[in-house]
């Protein structure tokens, strides 16, 4: 507050005015803020008691307008004498800061604030002021600008965020630098949009552990602006910043130290592999084996499942190995792991457990039969020889094969009895397999015995064709009949297609045996035409390996030319079973066949777990109702049922029905009074030669 000495008596104002300039200087001291006036008259300045301490004069010593220019570093004081000759000039206030040099040298930095006092003429008098020591504070706010700087420059990626919105609220040169965003772009950005792996739960945590003043460290994915991407590493923690609730983050790119990561978990990854397979065939080594078969008695036990293990050994190995050097005996084992492994199902374990000793686990066995199969298969495989460089070299091998659980339970049992069997091959003459129990190895024998003579029947044609004729019980008329094979054995006589089609099938022979069948029904079916007999249609059993062959329809469509067979007699046969295994593939494969203007019945029906939806884009014309179904009518209620059932099916899906294995005249009846007239079976007749048939057909041909 101004005082007023106005009314006092000079000794009293004196009093006041000592009093009030006690306490300006006190101020002065703690503001450290010195006062001055200029006489700009004389030039002469009277400073404070403050002023002298600023510039680090002894108080008292005499001054003029001149120290003061003359203390000012040089670069300021052409600025300085210009603005005061404005302030004199305008009368306005005169505001600067600059640099002097203290009296002990130090530089200071100085913010001059002063006025032009005029007197009545409006002349310039004086020029009052203050100083003020403003180094402390000019020192930190250049310290926060080079800090600023070096956040700003810094190579890190530097960011602020608000917590709330995750906007971006200052963003470093670096950081624009890496992502390939200018600071503007930047500024309209959240978080998200250059870490589009961050999942919103995650971002969540992360807010609320920043929120809860913890310091974080994560791990992230960065976006550029060209699409491209780089690891972070990101060190938050939470900052007030222009009073918002921020969160600085410091980002470190981490790309190669990933990339180091990543080569190492790779490297560690090979020396596992290492560790488990051999070298020279890649295979399974015996450790790696010794696990896998851990794990095949652990599940087969709970799946209450069978499981054979084969134990291989290559019978001439040392002999090659000797003579011709470890370079050869290695090229011997690599071959003979890749044939092996040709015949093997994906799930099949081979091992190779040092030398020439390989071992293979074939899981869910279903019958031990299937074993002996592809131990035959093994050594099938190594029937072409082996060709190395100089070398064509013959090879064969002895297997050995145990059984889980019927043989034993444990590893070492199983493997000492595998082994046990190897060495009863060997005995055996090489070249073969055999079964730790000796039981088995005759049932797998046959087997063998029978595969070799189906092929020697397939060579030599031991196949007939038999016919079995079809009948409309309405007219009694045959309407046509079913070609069946038999097997001509010449020293066991007529075997049945039970015994060997479905072994057959198994090993492809299907193929061959249905060609020729297919050609001697058409022949005979020509030839009766030609005759003037009427067979009606041919319906031929086709299996789906046979559907699947390449090319199936040119062969079919060339023996009907070469046998002046015509399209429109032959009906093909497929069973249920058979085209439910892969109904999408049968449909194709069928389509194509109807478009020639074949017929096709479903074969079994009934047995096969149709669904209604296949049954519609199937091109069908006929369901032939199974056996099974017929065999207890009328006596089974559901035998009845199910076959009304199919009955009516056929109706609504507008296909013929005909019912196969009709023995009675009470099953013939039944099927008529439901509507299915198309009757085959012993009723009429067992399947016949083309001779006996021949004969049939002349006498209804009479009739
Ligand atoms: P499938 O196609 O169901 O043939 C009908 C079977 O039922 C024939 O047996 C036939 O002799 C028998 N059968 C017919 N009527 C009666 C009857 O009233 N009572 C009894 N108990 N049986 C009757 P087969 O000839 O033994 O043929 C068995 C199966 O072998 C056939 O069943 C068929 O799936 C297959 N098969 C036969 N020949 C061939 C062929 O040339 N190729 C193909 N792929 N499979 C064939
Ligand atoms: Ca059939
Ligand atoms: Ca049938």
């Amino acid at each position: 507050m101004p005082i007023d000495i106005t009314k006092d008596t000079p000794q009293i104002a004196l009093k006041k005015l000592k009093a009030r300039e006690s306490v300006l200087r006190h101020f002065e001291d703690i503001a450290g803020l010195g006062s001055w006036e200029v006489d700009l008259k004389t030039k002469k300045s009277v400073w404070s008691k403050e002023s002298y301490k600023i510039y680090g004069l002894k108080e008292g010593t005499e001054v003029s307008i001149d120290t003061f220019f003359f203390m000012l570093l040089p670069e300021y004081i052409t600025d300085a004498k210009t603005l005061l000759q404005e302030a004199i000039q305008t009368g306005k206030v005169l505001k600067f800061t600059c640099k002097a040099r203290r009296k002990d040298g130090t530089i200071i930095d100085l913010f001059i604030n002063g006025r032009v006092i005029f007197d009545e003429n409006k002349q310039p008098l004086k020029l009052i002021g203050t100083t003020q020591d403003i180094t402390e504070i000019t020192n930190i706010k250049e310290e926060a600008k080079e800090l600023a700087a070096i956040l700003e420059y810094s190579s890190n990626e530097i960011y602020i965020i608000e917590l709330e919105t995750l906007r971006y609220l200052y963003v470093n040169k670096g950081a624009c630098r890496a992502l390939g965003y200018t600071n503007e772009e930047m500024l309209q950005k959240t978080v998200r949009d250059i870490n589009p792996y961050l999942e919103k739960s995650k971002i969540a945590y992360l807010q609320e552990k920043i929120e809860q003043g913890e310091k974080v460290l994560n791990r992230t994915i960065h976006q550029r602006k060209d699409g491209t991407e780089y690891h972070v590493q990101s060190y938050i923690y939470k900052l007030a910043y222009h009073g918002k609730d921020a969160a600085v983050i410091f980002d470190t790119d981490i790309s190669e130290l990933i990339a180091l990561e990543k080569e190492h978990h790779q490297q560690a990854k090979l020396l596992e592999y290492q560790a488990y397979h051999d070298t020279l065939t890649d295979l399974p080594n015996r450790t790696l084996f010794q696990d896998r078969l851990q794990q095949a008695i652990i599940t087969s036990k709970r799946n209450e499942e069978k499981f054979a293990l084969l134990f291989i050994d290559l019978d001439q190995f040392k002999k090659i190995n000797d003579s011709l050097g470890h370079h050869i005996g290695d090229e011997v084992l690599i071959e003979s792991a890749k044939r092996f492994q040709k015949v093997l199902r994906e799930e099949d374990t081979l091992s190779r457990l040092g030398g020439d000793e390989f071992t293979i686990i074939l899981k869910n066995l279903k019958s031990e039969k299937n074993a002996a199969t592809v131990a035959q298969k093994l050594i099938n495989s190594l029937k072409k020889p082996i060709e190395t460089k100089h070398h064509s070299l013959h090879i064969s091998s002895s297997i050995g094969i145990s059984i889980y659980p019927n043989d034993a339970e444990t590893q070492e049992d199983l493997l000492k009895y595998a082994d046990t069997a190897m060495y009863k091959a060997k005995d055996e003459g090489r070249n073969n397999f055999q079964f730790y129990s000796s039981e088995m190895t005759q049932q797998a024998f046959e087997k063998v015995i029978m595969e070799n003579s189906l092929r020697i029947a397939i060579k030599e044609n031991q196949f007939e064709v038999y016919f079995q004729p079809q009948y409309n019980a309405e007219t009694e008329t045959i309407i046509g009949m079913e070609a069946l094979v038999r097997w001509v054995h010449p020293h066991v006589g007529i075997v049945p297609p039970s015994e060997f089609i479905p072994m057959a099938e198994e090993n492809g022979f299907i193929i061959d045996i249905d060609k020729i069948i297919m050609k001697q029904a058409m022949q005979e079916f020509s030839s009766w035409y030609a005759q003037g007999l009427n067979p009606g249609k041919l319906a031929l059993n086709l299996s789906m390996k046979q559907l699947n062959e390449n090319n199936f329809i040119t062969d079919l469509l060339q023996t009907m030319q070469e046998n002046n067979f015509k399209v429109s007699w032959l009906e093909l046969e497929v069973t249920e079973g058979q085209v439910m295994q892969n109904p999408e593939q049968s449909i194709k494969k069928l389509k194509r066949l109807s478009n020639i203007g074949i017929s096709i019945a479903i074969d079994d029906f009934g047995t096969g777990y149709s669904s209604l939806s296949y049954l519609k884009k199937l091109p069908l014309s006929k369901l032939k109702i199974d056996r099974s179904f017929i065999k207890e009518i009328p006596y089974d209620e559901d035998d009845i049922a199910i076959t009304k059932a199919i009955i009516a099916i056929a109706k609504s899906l507008n296909l013929h029905i005909i019912a196969e294995g009709v023995e009675t005249k009470e099953q013939k009846e039944f099927m008529l009074v439901n509507g299915c007239k198309k009757i085959q079976g012993y009723y009429y007749s067992q399947p016949l030669s083309r001779y006996k048939m021949t004969k049939l057909l002349k006498r209804s041909n009479e009739t």
